[in-house]
Formats: C-alpha cells, sequence, structure tokens
C-alpha cells in the first residue's frame, strides 16, 4: 500500500505515517497541481489531500482506473472534491470531523471580539505611534456581552460558537439550518436567513462550501442587515459575496467584518486590506499544534482501516 500525504504534518503525525506505511510526505505547502493530482490517482493506493487540493471531476475522467481507492482528506471540510466524481470512479473519501470544532469555534470568538472591539485598527494605531491617549470617546466598538447572535449553519461548529456565545457571553441566539436541534440551551430555529440577518448584532457563518452555500450571504443578506452589526466568516470563503461585502464595509451598510476565509483564497483583494472595519485572519481556524496532530491522527486511522480491510470510521458522501 503506497500512501501520499499532501503536506507536510506536525511531526508526531509524520513519524507515525512513516512507521505505520510505505509513504511519501510532499514537502511543499502549496496547493498540488493537476499533475501532481493526476500522478496521486496513478501510483498511489490512498491518498491525504486538504484545501485546495482541487480533486475535480475532469481530474478524476483522465485517471479513468486509478490506483487510489481513498482520499483521506485532512479537514472537515472537503469542498474541493468532487465526491459524486470519486465515488463515481470507485475512490472513498474521508474527513476529520470533530477534531476541528472547539478551535475553530475559538477562532470565531477571536473575530467577533476583534471586530466588535475594533482590536486590530487599535493594534494598527499603536504600532503606527499615532496614538495619543486614553479618552471617554475613544475608539468605541459595539458591547457583546448580551447582545444577539445569529448563525448560518448550526452543526459542530455553529453549535461550539453559539454554546460559547450563550454561556460566556450571556447572548441571544438564533440559526439557520435545514433541521432543528436539540440543545441543553435556549436558542431559536429561525426560518429566514433574511429576516435573522435583520434582527442579529451579530451574523457567523459556519456552513459548509459548495454549489448549495455558494454566495448564500450576499448583496440582499448584507442590505438586510444592521448598520452597526458585524459579518463573521470561519466557513468558506465562497459562502459570502466578497466583493458585495466590500461594498457594505466601504459605504458603513455593516460596521464591520472578521473574516477567517476568503472567495479566492489565498488572493485577499486590496480593497479589503485598505479598509479598517475589518479584521483579516489567514485561514487560521484550525493552527494549533494539538489540533493539527489530532486531524492528522484521524486521517491516518482512515487510512489504517483503510489498509487493514475495515470500515472507513469518517466516510462522507455515502
Ligand atoms: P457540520 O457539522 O456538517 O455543520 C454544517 C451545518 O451547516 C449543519 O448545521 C447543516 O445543517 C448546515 N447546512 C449545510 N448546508 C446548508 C444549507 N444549504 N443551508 C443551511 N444550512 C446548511 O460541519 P462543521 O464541522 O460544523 O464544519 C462546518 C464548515 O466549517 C466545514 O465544512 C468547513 O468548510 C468549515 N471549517 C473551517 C475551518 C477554518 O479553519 N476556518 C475549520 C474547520 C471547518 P443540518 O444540521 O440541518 O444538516
Amino acid at each position: 500500500m503506497r500512501v501520499l500525504i499532501a503536506r507536510p504534518m506536525t511531526a508526531e503525525v509524520e513519524a507515525r505515517a512513516r512507521s505505520e506505511f510505505d509513504v511519501e510526505i510532499r514537502t511543499n505547502t502549496s496547493v498540488m497541481s493537476r499533475a501532481e493530482m493526476l500522478r496521486a490517482l496513478a501510483e498511489f493506493d490512498v491518498v491525504v489531500p486538504t484545501l485546495g487540493d482541487a480533486f475535480d471531476a475532469g481530474v478524476f475522467s483522465q485517471v479513468p482506473e486509478p490506483r487510489c481507492k481513498l482520499l483521506a482528506n485532512f479537514g472537515v471540510g472537503y469542498n474541493h472534491i468532487d465526491v459524486g466524481a470519486a465515488m463515481a470512479a470507485g475512490v472513498e473519501v474521508t474527513n476529520t470531523p470533530g477534531a476541528v470544532t472547539d478551535a475553530t469555534a475559538d477562532i470565531a470568538m477571536t473575530l467577533m471580539l476583534m471586530s466588535a472591539r475594533r482590536a486590530g485598527e487599535g493594534e494598527r494605531l499603536v504600532r503606527s505611534g499615532q496614538w495619543q491617549g486614553w479618552h471617554p470617546t475613544q475608539m468605541l466598538g459595539l458591547h457583546l456581552s448580551g447582545k444577539h447572535v445569529g448563525v448560518v449553519g448550526m452543526g459542530r461548529i455553529g453549535q461550539a460558537i453559539a454554546r460559547r456565545c450563550h454561556f460566556g457571553f450571556g447572548m441571544q441566539v438564533s440559526y439557520i439550518a435545514r433541521s432543528a436541534k436539540q440543545l441543553d440551551f435556549e436558542a431559536h430555529h429561525a426560518g429566514d436567513l433574511t429576516k435573522m440577518a435583520a434582527e442579529v448584532d451579530v451574523l457567523v457563518v459556519a456552513v459548509p462550501g459548495g454549489a448549495e452555500t455558494h454566495h448564500l450571504i450576499d448583496a440582499g443578506i448584507l442590505a438586510a442587515m444592521r448598520h452597526s452589526s458585524h459579518l463573521i466568516n470561519i466557513a468558506r470563503g465562497e459562502v459570502v459575496d466578497e466583493a458585495a461585502l466590500i461594498a457594505a464595509l466601504q459605504t458603513g451598510q455593516i460596521a464591520g467584518a472578521g473574516l477567517d476565509v476568503y472567495e479566492f483564497e489565498p488572493k485577499v483583494p486590496q480593497a479589503l486590506m485598505d479598509l479598517d472595519n475589518v479584521t483579516l485572519l489567514p485561514h487560521l481556524g484550525t493552527a494549533t499544534e494539538e489540533v493539527r496532530s489530532n486531524m492528522g491522527h484521524m486521517a491516518l486511522d482512515n487510512v489504517a482501516a483503510f489498509v487493514a480491510g475495515q470500515a472507513l470510521p469518517n466516510p462522507v458522501g455515502t
């Protein structure tokens, strides 16, 4: 069994992979090229791809009988893989749910606080040497405690965000999901996204990417939001119409935004970088040693199950 891992991993994950499998680990940190994906499908039994490795229908059509039978994705989001095309080619797909939940919810809270309390802008002010000192009306932001949050996508991460908002900040919680959730705290299952957007102080995006959610947050949703409100996106960039968001931030339609992900990642538009009322993070959702190791182990658990001929722990699309 030959295994290809598409990025360098934490030391403990690389050590486990080398001890358990005949493994090749790419040393390049950028996304796989088409040629690399074609070779991966043709020459390896298992591939561990990750964010941005675009295993689309075209790639599978170029390798009609792939040696590869499993894409054990490193990450919970797998919108870069055409799962239908993979399965049609006899390739199963797994992901790493759960391992990422708390860390990503923490980054959502980081962005909520940074955006509401203008932390990025304040840090830039101090670093610029232009800070004139404290005064009662200096850089006033939005007080988060007791406010109303709307969570778009109430899955594992959405619920972890809602929990932090409810228990940590005494916030009222509304959410959008396809099905109502059984929770141990009060949260309103909102039927209409536009209506919910109009009622909340902070709108947090936590749905998967893909065709179904593309531009779910568009100019219409942004127009419905309050001028004092903030938009947070920790999901996938394509869920938010980035051009419409830039316009909403430029005109003051919304007060601010906090972004961990971008529509054409890693490209971040200059117009966003020029704005003071947006906090920009480089996709840090799961970026801790511990979490990245847990994700790696989860991906390798799927590889190990496959190699042993056992049921895959985390299949997707089945
Ligand atoms: P999850 O447990 O599958 O939750 C997804 C939620 O979105 C569910 O509540 C689902 O509704 C809802 N949803 C799906 N499609 C929808 C639609 N068309 N309209 C409305 N709601 C919809 O996934 P998760 O583990 O929370 O992860 C969510 C996403 O976060 C991932 O897919 C990934 O893209 C992103 N992510 C980002 C980072 C980062 O580093 N920034 C890290 C991890 C994950 P139902 O519950 O009714 O099915």
